[in-house]
């Protein structure tokens, strides 16, 4: 990936209300509207979670279908579905749209996670489980980790033979009651990945702006987008997620990087085609 860097948008999540911010992609067609047009801004994957109509998280795979579908009719972005899921789902419902639908990348989550009040549990069965599922089907993991423990749980499955690489890491940094953002919390997390992993830095909330910076300086990629964040800077709402990717691909021109095109990832990655 010399001079190139990898721009995830996560568009919708599964938290984030349109009372948060009126321009949350939540109906297949928003969501469509919003691949596109990430796409066109620079992000090479979309990382998706649905909604049902009345905008609460589902896990359905046949909404998961419907979605793909529509986006896979216009755009090539890579999905990258999520497995992580909503508070409260059950790790089958959360690994069902990955059997039934095989998309290209999925998240995994490395280990149990407080999510403020809230919590998602991870134990190393389930991690076992879900890995055994994603190699049968050779759809690529995103490692995702919310604290350096958890990068370490994911040697373990690299160990047991369930990941292979190429590997790609989603360090995610500043989920309330989880690991904090800072430098030295991110770079200890990078000294703890297996030699020659890719990683994408999640920066959430506040965090986002600097981890697209740090992801720039240490050679990581970026994940912008609703789920994440839903601020353009303090006290301005982002128009679109498209206005974050445009500025991640900004600041990547800016350190002589361009945005990778979908294809370039699939290669790099060793997706299935
Ligand atoms: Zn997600």
């Amino acid at each position: 990936m010399d001079g190139k860097i990898v721009i995830t948008c996560a568009c919708t999540g599964a938290e984030t209300t349109k009372a948060q911010n009126p321009a949350l992609p939540v109906t297949v067609e928003e969501v469509v509207s919003a691949a596109v047009e990430a796409r066109e801004a620079g992000a090479a994957i979309l990382h998706l979670h649905v909604r049902n109509d009345d905008g609460s998280p589902t896990a359905s795979p046949e909404r998961f279908r419907e979605v793909i579908e529509a986006v896979r009719r216009k755009t090539d972005i890579i999905i990258e579905i999520t497995t992580g899921g909503a508070v409260g789902d059950t790790a089958e419902e959360r690994l069902r749209p990955v059997v039934l639908l095989e998309p290209e990348m999925a998240s995994l989550d490395c280990g149990t996670v407080n999510f403020g009040d809230e919590y998602i549990v991870n134990d190393l069965p389930t991690m076992r489980a879900f890995a055994r599922e994603f190699k049968a089907r050779k759809v690529r993991a995103t490692l995702e980790c919310f604290d350096l423990g958890h990068v370490y749980a994911s040697h373990i499955l690299v160990k047991e033979g369930l990941i292979e690489a190429p590997y790609h890491y989603g360090l995610v940094l500043n989920v309330p009651a989880a690991l904090p953002w800072s430098v030295a919390n991110l770079e200890a997390m990078c000294q703890a990945l297996p030699a020659g992993a890719d990683y994408t830095v999640m920066g959430i909330g506040r965090a986002s702006l600097p981890s697209q910076y740090a992801a720039i300086a240490r050679g990581g990629f970026i994940r912008v987008g609703f789920e994440d964040n839903v601020f353009y800077s303090k006290g301005v709402l982002a128009a679109s997620n498209a206005q974050l990717v445009e500025r991640a691909a900004r600041l990547a021109h800016e350190a002589s990087l361009k945005p990778a095109t979908p294809d370039e990832v699939r290669k790099h990655l060793k997706l299935r085609s």
